[in-house]
């Protein structure tokens, strides 16, 4: 068993680096599974990576060359599948660890891919949509030869959205001379996108939840939860758990955290959003620090904003039963001791938020089809992957005497290993 404080100095900012944090969760459960070298070496090894110059003129006359990055890290089960980020503080780093997270969180929900991811180095505060749209079909146009529908399937991720896909699938068929929709998942409903997509990820939190309170004999009409985030994840959980009658008791968001024990209403709290541009001074509730709100009793805290949320400085403090991660990489691994010890039940992200990859999936599907399916289907189909995934990592963590994220990352190891096992080495 690897430890954390052997990989990590946490005298350092290691604890927040993702590449070091998913190499302590591979390493656990490699270990626990006895791979041996080679199968590790391999697994471990980004397949592939690209990293390019996009040079790019800005609305000024001005020239400006961004960096981009694409990273494969395993194709041994299909194509490459996983989204693009645009941050000023994007690094190849992260781009491999969450490059590596796809790969495990397909393998665990069983879809048929690898793992890969992508990212630009700008910040879109300060870029117009035209500057945005030349480094996104630039961006396109450098890493054409890797990406394909059945290469590598780019999707959104962090400031990337359904116009930038969009504009990906343009400049791809541009280039091979046929409009190609199955290139990129996350597009808009008229160029081929999945009904249930926007809310995928948020519905499939709420199916692993269900599950999770059904173990603590909770009824979800008396469950609590506290989210933080309120964007697409964190927002379509609050509002479908709202409607099963769920009580979202806190929402946690950049500038602040919104309580009434009772229960939010999550529609209302929208629209005031909307209408104010924060969540604070909602009628009918308290406002409370972010701390604060993370500190709540509750019966499910549900991170669905960022990465390094939950951290060994404050996983003593939290006073939920239940973790069901939403965000990639809330926690990080030396908090994953301090939670295991203190008995709480967390849903490791690459099984909580695994909704939104597989309605990419179905997304990819129906473009090849060429048929689309109704939204009752998609979400009878979320569902019925989320929940039997969640028992097979159930079921895992019984038989190995190992918590929930070591259970999951050996199920995902383990199918990869045999799929790479299956292939053989060509050389
Ligand atoms: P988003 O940008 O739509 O929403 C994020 C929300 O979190 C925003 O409202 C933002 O204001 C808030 N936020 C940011 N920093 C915060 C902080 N320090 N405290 C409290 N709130 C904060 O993003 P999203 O698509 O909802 O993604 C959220 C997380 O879920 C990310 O980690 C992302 O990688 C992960 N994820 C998203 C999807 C998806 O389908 N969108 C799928 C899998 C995983």
């Amino acid at each position: 068993m690897v430890t954390a404080d052997a990989v990590l100095n946490t005298h350092t900012n290691d604890e927040h680096n993702p590449w070091k944090n998913a190499a302590i969760r591979f390493e656990n459960a490699a270990a626990r599974l006895k791979l041996d070298d080679g199968m590790r070496k391999i697994l471990k090894t980004p397949a592939k990576e690209l990293t390019v110059a996009i040079p790019v003129v800005l609305d000024d006359g001005r020239i400006e060359v961004f960096t981009g990055y694409r990273v494969q890290h395993s194709i041994a089960r299909g194509p490459a599948k996983g989204g693009i980020r645009y941050a000023p503080d994007v690094s190849l780093d992260e781009v491999r660890a969450l490059a590596s997270w796809m790969t495990w969180k397909c393998a665990v929900v069983n879809l048929p891919y690898g793992g890969g991811k992508g990212g630009v180095i700008c910040d879109p505060a300060i870029l117009s949509p035209t500057e945005l749209e030349r480094i996104t079909r630039r961006y396109t146009a450098e890493i054409l030869d890797i990406i394909g529908p059945e290469k590598d399937i780019p999707a959104p991720d962090m400031n990337t959205n359904e116009q930038t896909m969009a504009w990906i699938m343009d400049t791809y068929s541009m280039h091979k001379r046929q409009t190609t929709t199955g290139v990129v998942t996350g597009k808009p409903l008229d160029l081929g996108g999945s009904r249930g997509r926007p809310e995928a990820t948020g519905r499939g939190c709420l199916y692993v939840t269900r599950e999770s309170l059904k173990r603590f004999d909770i009824a979800p009409t008396d469950a609590k939860v506290v989210i933080q985030g309120f964007g697409n994840v964190g927002g379509m959980a609050a509002r479908l758990m709202s409607r099963e009658g769920i009580k979202v008791i806190a929402i946690i968001e950049v500038d602040g955290a919104v309580h009434n024990e009772n229960g939010l209403d999550i529609e209302a709290l929208m629209k005031h959003r909307r209408e104010t541009g924060s969540i604070l001074d909602f009628p009918e509730a308290q406002n409370l620090t972010s701390e604060e709100g993370f500190r709540l009793k509750c019966d499910v805290l549900l991170p669905a904003a960022k990465e390094n949320v939950i951290t060994s400085a404050n996983a003593a403090s939290l006073n939920c039963k239940i973790i069901c991660e939403g965000a990639n990489g809330p926690t990080t691994a030396p908090a994953d001791q301090i939670l295991a010890d203190r008995g709480i039940f967390v849903v490791p992200d690459i099984l909580a938020n695994a909704g939104g990859v597989t309605v990419s999936y179905f997304e990819w599907v129906q473009d090849r089809q060429g048929y689309f399916w109704n939204e009752k289907l998609v979400n009878e189909r979320l569902e019925e992957i989320m929940v039997n995934s969640f028992y097979d990592v159930l079921k895992y963590a019984r038989e190995h005497t190992v918590e929930n994220r070591t259970a999951a990352y050996m199920l995902a190891l383990d199918r990869v290993a045999f799929a790479i096992k299956l292939r053989g080495l060509y050389a």
